[in-house]
């Protein structure tokens, strides 16, 4: 509440009847001060000041104005002329008369002296006696009215006999209320619009920064052409352009940015297509439209964009407010989900390995390279890519013919990845060069013809081993990290099926071995078994008589063979169980390797002879070491015995030395020989080169053989020419620790 007392106006209080009359002469005048000065007041305290300034001491000493603040009137300020002593309590409540007019609505004026007028400027008993005191005379009080409704009540009092209120006082303190609720109402909307302005802002700054850190793409256009579109900060990331750019379709040819939203066929949309510009100019929302973003040329994303239209007063559409979310990473996962389950389908559709890994390759083109080659040992012991498929079909002749002439040698990465089982990304292939192949492929190598500039190793990796490696290759662009996590998880559905393949392959070929080594096995031991039926036979019928002791001996010898043959066979089997289970032990003891080499030969003597093969040794004596002599015994049989079986009867040469690193058998025919490829797999399990039906034999020796000597810390190899010969050596160092 303000309170002021009022500087004593000269004059006031000793002016004659006249002068009240002079000042209600001027009662316009001071309408217009007072309006002058209320325009340039800007703030409500300015307002009270200004009334208390210009209307006393003209309309009385005394002067209330009482707003009603939520419905209650109370008292804003109070003004008292200094005339004599200060009247009335500093504020306090509305008096009675303020209230009355406040109820009633109607202005009052009260002429004394009465005591009804010291009543009335009280504001009940408490405050009567000062009232009285201050002798007030005339009092009047006018309602503050603007469009009908009260906004307060302006009292005044005189205590000047000069200064009587009459009813052109009375008619001047109206149209001095009428301005003063102006005034106040003037001020009530300027503080309301303040606010407001300042509310806007705020909410301004907070919509504004809103979309600023809101995770979604957010576009506004204020016309119904949507010609401007304001885009928030990630909405400008997404298109990677400048946050002030226009990103419109329909801006301006000036305006226009490089931008092409495809919808799911590729076809680049028409901005009148565009959900933003649908919902502006139909009024309607369009929601959930799924596009291809591109910028530049270059493939930014998929984004689901929903558009909803803004409305004018009249509801006409006047623009359209658009959100953008980017899908990309969802649609891809969803993509990449459903091509995994399709490839598990298509890849374990097959238990045939070659098909597989055909399938496993022309999976991934186009879907995850333009290039992609399967890669693993050839027959002949080389890494080579086995499949190779280009999605540009005019270049898979050259592809064919890099799968099949490119031998990837060591060094070479794929090779590295095959030994180490290690992934590997390539992102620009700067050394073409060294991914060479054969024909026209190695003129140009075959990532160079293949246009391949960036690349992805994939090691399949099975429980036993890199099963093969998955190349692929790009031609257009770089391969990204995403690119390559993805292919490793694709790598890892289709190793379980390569696997499944290949284990199937071996299961389904260990069976077929088994049966062919059962009926092997069952034919070697019967001709023994038969021939020692014979023999028991002829023995039996010779002790029946007496007959020729010559005779029975001969029986007996073959029989003693044919039980040795039996025996050896049974052996051999059981060094099978043996070894698969692991259990091979050794005995060792100190020998001379030259001495067992000489007592193998002299057992075999006989045989040697009956089969024509002259046999040479060279010995070098002694040879001694640390060895198990009956396994030793048992290799040098074995590879004896084959020289013997596959020499042709041609000469056989063995030679004993001593070596750096040990010693050295070489046990050399000029039979048969063997050929390069099966070289490889003859020291395998059941593995023979020849036909059982020239050749007997379980194809196990040269098997038992290398396990013996591999425990025995040496090894085995063969070198041969087919037709001319083989000649195996044994290399073993000499002191084995047991
Ligand atoms: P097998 O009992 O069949 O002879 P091995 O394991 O001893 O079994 O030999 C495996 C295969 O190696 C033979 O079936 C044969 O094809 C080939 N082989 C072994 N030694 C010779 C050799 N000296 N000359 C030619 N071929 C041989």
């Amino acid at each position: 509440m303000l309170e002021l007392e009022m500087p004593s106006v000269s004059g006031a209080g000793s002016g004659g009847p006249g002068l009240l009359l002079s000042l209600l002469h001027s009662r316009s005048q001071l309408l217009g001060r007072m309006s002058r000065e209320l325009a340039s007041c800007t703030g409500r305290e300015e307002v009270y000041r200004c009334l208390g300034r210009v209307a006393l001491p003209e309309l009385g000493d005394w002067c209330d104005l009482d707003v009603l603040q939520d419905g209650v009137l109370q008292r804003a300020a109070a003004f008292r002329a200094p005339h004599g002593a200060v009247h009335g309590p500093p504020g306090g409540p509305p008096s009675l008369l303020a209230r009355r007019v406040a109820r009633s609505g109607h202005p009052e004026l009260l002429q004394g002296p009465d005591e009804q007028v010291a009543v009335l400027l009280s504001s009940g008993e408490e405050t009567l006696p000062r009232v009285r005191a201050a002798g007030p005379l005339d009092c009047m009080a006018v309602p503050l009215r603007l469009a009908g409704q009260l906004l307060g009540v302006l009292s005044f009092a005189s205590r000047e006999p000069e200064l009587h209120l009459d009813e052109d006082a009375l008619a001047l303190a109206e149209d001095l209320a009428g301005c003063v609720a102006l005034a106040l109402e003037t001020d009530r909307l300027r503080q309301e619009l303040k606010r407001a302005r300042h509310h806007a802002q705020r909410q301004a700054a907070d919509f504004q920064t809103l979309l600023d850190v809101i995770p979604v793409g957010i576009g506004i256009a204020y016309d119904r052409e949507c010609r401007y579109i304001h885009q928030n900060g990630w909405f400008a990331r997404l298109h990677g352009l400048p946050l002030e750019s226009n990103i419109s379709l329909s801006a301006p040819d000036t305006e226009l940015q490089p931008i092409r939203y495809l919808d799911g066929n590729g076809r680049a949309l028409i901005p009148e297509e565009l959900p933003m510009q649908r919902a502006a100019a139909t009024g309607q929302e369009v929601l959930d439209v799924e596009l291809d973003l591109e910028v530049h040329g270059q493939r930014r994303g998929t984004i689901v964009v929903s558009a909803v239209p803004l409305f004018d007063e009249e509801h006409r559409p006047r623009g359209s407010i658009g959100t953008i979310q980017d899908v990309t990473a969802r649609k891809r996962a969803t993509e990449a989900q459903r091509f995994l389950a399709e490839s598990s389908v298509a890849l374990s559709s097959s238990l045939d390995p070659e098909q597989t890994s055909r399938t496993l390759v022309e999976l991934c083109v186009p879907a995850l390279a333009s290039v992609a080659a399967f890669c693993g040992w050839r027959p002949d012991g080389t890494l080579g890519m086995l499949m190779l498929t280009h999605a540009d079909p005019t270049l898979q002749p050259l592809a064919d013919e890099v799968a099949r002439t490119f031998v990837i040698p060591e060094g070479h990465p794929i090779h590295e990845a095959m030994m180490t089982g290690r992934p590997r990304l390539i992102p620009v292939l700067e050394e073409a060069s060294s991914w060479y192949a054969g024909g026209e492929a190695q003129r140009q190598g075959p990532c160079h013809g293949l246009g391949v500039h960036s690349v992805m190793l994939i090691p399949l990796a099975a429980p036993q081993g890199v099963a093969g490696v998955l190349v692929l290759g790009s031609t257009d662009r770089a391969c990204t990290e995403e690119d390559f996590t993805f292919a490793q998880e694709y790598a890892a559905h289709a190793t379980y099926a390569i696997d499944n393949a290949r284990l199937y392959r071996e299961a389904r070929d260990a069976i077929s071995l088994r049966d062919e080594f059962l009926s092997i096995a069952g034919h070697e031991l019967r001709t023994p078994l038969t021939s020692l039926q014979l023999g028991l036979l002829h023995i039996v019928r010779e002790s029946a008589t007496p007959g020729d002791p010559a005779r029975l001996s001969k029986w007996v010898a073959m029989c003693q063979r044919q039980g040795e043959r039996v025996g050896r066979l049974v052996g051999c089997l059981l060094d099978v169980s043996r070894i698969t289970a692991g259990r091979l032990p050794m005995v060792l003891e100190e020998m001379d390797l030259s001495a067992l080499m000489e007592e193998v030969a002299a057992r075999m003597g006989a045989e040697l002879e009956k089969v024509g093969c002259p046999l040479v040794l060279k010995l070098q004596s002694p040879l001694r070491g640390r060895w198990d002599r009956s396994r030793l015994d048992q290799v040098l049989t074995n590879l004896l015995g084959n020289a013997m079986k596959y020499g042709q009867g041609r000469p056989i040469e063995v030679t004993t030395l001593a070596t750096p690193e040990g010693v050295c058998v070489r046990i050399r025919d000029e039979g048969i020989g063997i050929s390069p490829e099966d070289q490889a797999r003859i020291f395998g399990r059941f593995e023979r080169a020849v036909s059982e039906r020239h050749y007997g034999g379980l194809g196990l020796g040269l098997w038992i053989s290398r396990q013996i000597v591999t425990e025995l810390g040496g090894h085995i190899r063969v070198e041969s020419v087919q037709g001319q010969g083989s000649s195996f050596t044994v290399e073993l160092p000499r002191w084995v620790e047991g």
